[in-house]
Order: C-alpha cells, then structure tokens, then sequence
C-alpha cells in the first residue's frame, strides 16, 4: 500500500497557536542539503529542540511547521560543521529507514527551507522579500509581489492490457530497469489531459478509463505525484527519442525489476499485480 500519513498525529500550522514544551521540538535541520540526523538503534531520527541548543551551530532560517503528536515541529537551515555524534546525509537517505510521517515532514522541512532561500529578493522588482503575516509566503514590499511554496504537480500512470501492463524504462537508467511513466502538468492543463499527453508523447499511445489512485508528495525537488491506472485503447509502441529508452508489456506474473516500495510507481505496479493474482487465485479455486 502507499506510505499513510495519521492525519490525528500531525497538525500542520505556520504560526504556534498554543503552548508547546520547546526541548522536546523536532527540529528538521538542513546543513546546506543535508538534513542533520542523530542515530538510535541504526535508524535516524531529527534532532530536539534541547539537542540542538547545544550545538554550536548557527541558525540561518526557522519556521514553524505544526504538531506531530503534539511535539512541536520546525524546519531550520543552519550553518557550521556536522557535530560528533550526528550525521547530515542527503533526504533521500531516509526513504523506507523512517516512519513515514517522519520522511514527508522532513520533505515538507526541505521545500520551505528551499523556498526561503530562493526567494530572499523579489523576483520582479529585486527588492528584500519579507515573510507575509497571514500565511506561508513571502511578500514584497515594494511592488507587493507574493510568492508561495511552489509545488510542481505531475502525473505518473499504469497502462493497462487484459493480464499485461506497460512499463518503460527511462534513457537514464540501467538496463533491465522498468517503471510507469511519467510527466509534469503544463500550464493551463488538467490532470486528465497531462495523462493523454504524457502518454502519446513517450510511447505514442491512446488510452482510457482513467482511475485516480493516490498521491504522492516527492521532496526531489517539489514534485506532487498523482497516481492513475488507464485502460490501453490502441496504437503502437513509439518511444520518445532521448527519454525512453524502451517501453514494453509486462505480464502481470513476469516483472522486470521495478522500483522499490516506497515509490508510488511500486505502489500502482503492486496493486495491479495484487488485482491480477487475487483474480488468478479465484479462477484456479473455482
Ligand atoms: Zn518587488
């Protein structure tokens, strides 16, 4: 199934509503473009409000991102050298090591702690942005220009044939390794029409019968993954020149190596397979 996320544990605010004990803070800390981890049993965790006050570390931007099971959270850049004792290792190094909630609060951390850094000068007139009071954004006050927390929305998408289901594998892959397709939503675009396009473009296909599975958020950089599964309607593999290297169809009982299970390609590989067996399982029983 895909990472869940216990929306009773995390309340998500940008501004403390009531008291919270501040020592025992998660503080999510970016050195640069790591995030500064301590380790307990070999799996990582983010630092205290009351460890990090000891660290000789200095604080560049704070925010204040809401409640995890009522333990104040925060996203901090900070500057200076990796304390003894704690390790800075890239986001990613978290995938699957950590509690999911964990994983996606340290990647809610990572884009505001991008998005403050990217955004200290008005994109329009260059003056000083300052952070806005009413909500999450930075506002100029110059030209009163307003910038929020940009999200890049995108579609990734199972094609679907009777027992088979088509996978393609990226020109900047190994060989041997598949996954679903994928693309960015253009301006001006539905979600819908992303998963035409972006399917006629890589492999040159038409499909139907789009069903909306789940999403998913992927720090690397702001993406936002909406997961379908569609029916195949007709036409021949044509694989885009440079982006995909090879696109097949894949028996549901004969898989090429795919992503690993945190991914939400897995997740909509795996429920296609999982539909199949059970249906396989059900005609063998009867
Ligand atoms: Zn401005």
């Amino acid at each position: 199934m895909l990472w869940p996320i216990d929306p009773a544990r995390f309340v998500s605010e940008f501004q403390k509503t009531g008291e919270v004990d501040e020592d025992e803070a998660l503080y999510f800390t970016f050195i640069g473009d790591d995030l500064l981890s301590i380790s307990e049993h070999g799996i990582p965790r983010p630092v205290t409000g009351d460890e990090f006050r000891w660290l000789d570390l200095e604080v560049r931007f704070k925010h204040y991102l809401g409640t995890l099971d009522r333990k104040a959270c925060y996203a901090l850049a900070a500057k200076g050298a990796v304390p003894e004792g704690f390790a800075a290792t890239p986001l990613r190094g978290w995938l699957g090591r950590v509690e999911p909630e964990l994983f996606y609060l340290a990647g809610r951390a990572k884009q505001i702690i991008e998005f403050d850094r990217d955004n200290r000068y008005c994109g329009r007139c260059g003056s000083m942005m300052d952070e806005q009071v009413e909500d999450r954004a930075m506002r100029c006050e110059n030209c009163a220009f307003v910038v929020y927390p940009r999200l890049s929305p995108s579609i990734i998408v199972l094609i679907r044939n009777g027992d088979e289901m088509l996978l393609a594998r990226n020109a900047a892959w190994p060989t041997g390794m598949f996954s679903t397709l994928a693309g960015f939503v253009e301006p001006g675009e539905s979600i819908e029409q992303t998963v035409h396009r972006e399917v006629r473009e890589e492999v040159g296909l038409d499909v139907t019968n789009l069903r909306y599975l789940g999403s998913q958020s992927w720090p690397f950089p702001n993406s936002l993954m909406l997961g379908f599964h569609c029916d195949y309607l007709g036409g021949e593999i044509v694989c885009q020149d440079q982006e995909i290297a090879e696109a097949r169809w894949f028996k549901w009982n004969e898989m090429p190596n795919v992503p690993g299970g945190t991914a939400i390609s897995r997740w909509l590989i795996n429920e296609f397979i999982d539909e199949k067996e059970a249906a396989a399982k059900a005609a063998a029983g009867s």
